[in-house]
């Protein structure tokens, strides 16, 4: 017999929040109540996966539910603010608890990491979707907003850029040489960089995580702020996975620009900071990279390797 919505609940979602001061109410009343400690405003962020369209029909109920949370730990890693609390709306074909044990299980492992509660949700039945609102807070005004990148600031990056989407390129492939597993790692367990973004509170001026590709994601910063931007096609950071796993240098940068679902952080600092941002890179589970610098000039420019410079539209990548 099918298991009840109630039992489903209490099953696979129920659990004892571990920030027992601020999450005054969770699962199983009509709504949850929260508190943001003394002298912090609340964040929130919400993104929605559909089966199909953000990830494909069999993926792993494990990494479906890490993958819901990372990417909404993510727009919070962005916003340099503390995770603390997130909501669950669950659409469902069905209440199969041999999806339903891995999916809690990849999501409460993540959710275990970063110290935040489920508090709630919603459960339904029909096509699979998996919707996470999140909390988070900030000191008052110190959240990394897009808007603020200024004329001079430099611009990095965490990690590697590309895996994720050389990642969706070879998973129809099912190779199982290292290269090619740790790009569809990247691709299906994203790591969100929320220790990063807190540290950048002060040292940023502005900040956006990469979901939908470098020059979309960088495109937005831009625009916000309205500045340009020279990017230097020899700094962008490239692993030696994506180098080993794909062979053509052009279609290793179209993965690098215009591939999405990195979920690294793309983030502007000026000058007079950048000491201090060096001085991070020790206490760093991530790599930063200089890419590039903000400019007067409005949109992007792209310097190649041999230096010449181009003028690039935020997706005009087509020609590579
Ligand atoms: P209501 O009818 O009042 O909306 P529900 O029966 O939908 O209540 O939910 C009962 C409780 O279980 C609520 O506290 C709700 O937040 C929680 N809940 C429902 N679905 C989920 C879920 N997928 N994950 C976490 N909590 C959930
Ligand atoms: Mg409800």
């Amino acid at each position: 017999m099918p298991i009840t919505e109630f039992e489903l609940i209490e099953r696979f979602f129920k659990r004892k929040p571990t920030r027992t001061r601020e999450i005054i109410l969770g699962i199983g009343d009509d709504a949850a109540v929260v508190r943001a400690p003394a002298g912090y405003d609340t964040v929130i962020a919400i993104d929605m996966l559909n089966a199909g369209i953000h990830f494909p029909p069999d993926t792993a109920a494990a990494d479906i539910g890490y993958k819901a949370l990372a990417v909404n730990l993510s727009d919070i890693a962005a916003m340099g603010a503390i995770p603390a609390w997130f909501t669950l709306a669950l659409s469902l074909p069905d209440a199969d608890e041999a999806w339903l044990a891995p999916f809690s299980e990849g999501m409460f492992a993540l959710a275990a990491q970063h110290q935040v509660d489920l508090i709630g949700g919603d459960t339904t039945r029909g096509p699979l979707s998996v919707t996470i609102q999140i909390g988070g807070w900030v000191k008052p005004d110190q959240y990394l907003p897009r808007a603020g990148a200024q004329v001079g600031d430099r611009i990095y990056v965490s990690g590697t850029l590309g895996d994720a989407a050389a990642g969706l390129a070879l998973l129809p492939q099912q190779r199982k040489d290292s290269a090619a597993l740790h790009l569809v790692t990247r691709l299906l367990r994203p790591t969100p960089r929320v220790a990063l973004g807190q540290k950048l509170v002060t040292i940023a001026n502005a900040c956006i995580d990469i979901s939908d590709g470098l020059t979309a994601d960088l495109g937005h910063i831009l625009q916000a702020s309205a500045v340009g931007a020279r990017i230097q096609q020899s700094a962008i950071p490239i692993s030696s996975a994506l180098h080993e796993a794909v062979t053509n240098p052009l279609e290793i940068l179209r993965y690098a620009l215009a591939g999405g679902d990195d979920y690294e952080l793309c983030f502007t600092v000026p000058a007079a900071k950048v000491p201090q941002l060096e001085n991070l890179r020790n206490q760093l589970d991530c790599s930063i990279t200089q890419i590039g610098e903000i400019t007067q000039s409005p949109g992007l420019q792209w310097v190649s390797v041999n230096g010449d410079v181009t003028r690039l539209a935020p997706q005009g990548f087509q020609h590579f």
